[in-house]
């Protein structure tokens, strides 16, 4: 069986960081495209020329269309045509069709998230949506990224929500690693996962145990502290190589299930991955069960139905289950425990039972 550990070579993580990007970049070429929407490049836009330019490279942007589909990753493409360097700045989805435009351009990949929404920057994992947001594909790219670039304060800038939807991203990693372990599964890319990534995920759960309360405080004032600067790493680069060295199992199989019912408001990723974690704790029966709800109740992460803007209905909660099994074989291997249709419903009522009543306790 093979054991393999993936990383892009280089992670940079600081204040201030983009006005000191051009001597990270130049090593990678000398014409950049810069994908970006419009919020973002408001934000990233000027650093980055302007270190670009110090360093004599050329910086062009292509405006992003803020959803990750395929037809906008086909018009990408043809824009960066001819560039030597792809960088993607923004939360997940602009990070995601930089990635899919490298790959298609096969040039290397910079990723700039101006959001710790995700562990989208580190991964060579990219998730194509439908038009209508809802998960089409998730790709395995040939490469990393070959450089990831994290200004703590852009991200401390951003609203808090971002920042706490990584969190709920980041909190599954260690539980999805640990019963990837247990059960003798496989990566997202059919490797035997790694001592290593098991270690960097169990890291997550540490950091934000300690950490994540005190971050939220942090992000709210918009000063980066170490608490904060702590929780952006384990929510972009210790979630990434834990995921992906490490394994995925119920929580993100929840995640795409639950994307299959139209919610009544946008929900983030790491949102409903926080919510699948609860219902893959409440399954496993985790000693941590408890920790874990209180933990989504305190930073306020979704969990219940109703915060994911979806009715507690069971017929279209026995869609997402039917999807689950149709779709997600792969993440249920990845559980020590048997899954079976009739539990997984049970688990997401019970889980949505238990994140009510704590709703009412708080
Ligand atoms: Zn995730």
């Amino acid at each position: 069986m093979v054991r393999q550990f993936e990383s892009p070579p280089l992670y940079v993580q600081a204040p201030g960081l983009l006005s000191r990007a051009g001597e990270y970049l130049r090593s990678l070429g000398k014409q950049l495209a810069l994908i970006a929407d419009d919020t973002v490049e408001a934000i990233v836009r000027l650093p980055l020329t302007r270190a670009a330019v110090e360093h004599g490279l050329n910086l062009t942007l292509v405006r992003f269309r803020r959803e990750c589909e395929r037809s906008e990753v086909r018009r990408l493409a043809e824009f960066c045509r001819g560039t030597d360097v792809v960088v993607g700045a923004g939360g997940g989805r602009a990070v995601d069709a930089a990635k899919l435009v490298g790959a298609e351009l096969g040039i290397p990949v910079v990723t700039c998230p101006t959001l710790a929404s995700t562990d989208a920057p580190v991964s060579r994992v990219a998730v194509l949506n439908r038009p209508n947001g809802a998960v089409e594909e998730v790709r395995l790219l040939e490469r990393s990224p070959a450089l990831v670039l994290v200004d703590s304060d852009v991200i401390a800038q951003a609203p808090v929500r971002y920042l706490v939807a990584g969190m709920g991203d980041a909190l599954a990693t260690w539980f999805g690693a640990r019963a990837c372990w247990r059960a003798g599964g496989r990566t997202l890319f059919g490797h035997a996962p790694t001592s290593a990534g098991l270690a960097l995920a169990e890291r997550c759960w540490t950091n934000l145990r300690t950490y994540a309360r005190e971050a939220l405080v942090q992000a709210r004032a918009g000063t980066v502290g170490e608490a904060l600067e702590a929780v952006i790493e384990t929510n972009i680069l210790l979630s990434g190589l834990g995921f992906e060295n490490g394994g995925l199992a119920l929580a993100h199989a929840v995640h795409n299930g639950l994307t299959q019912i139209p919610a009544r408001r946008p929900v983030l990723h790491g949102e409903r991955v926080a919510f699948g974690l609860l219902v893959q704790c409440v399954l496993e029966e985790a000693d941590e069960t408890e920790e874990v709800l209180n933990l989504l109740i305190d930073l306020g992460l979704p969990a219940t139905l109703e915060k994911l803007g979806l009715d507690r209905d069971e017929a279209e909660i026995e869609l997402a289950v039917d999807y689950i099994f149709s779709r997600e074989k792969a993440k249920l291997a990845n559980e020590p425990i048997e899954v079976t249709p009739l539990r997984l419903l049970a688990a997401i009522l019970r889980s949505d039972e238990l994140g009510r009543a704590s709703g009412r306790r708080g």
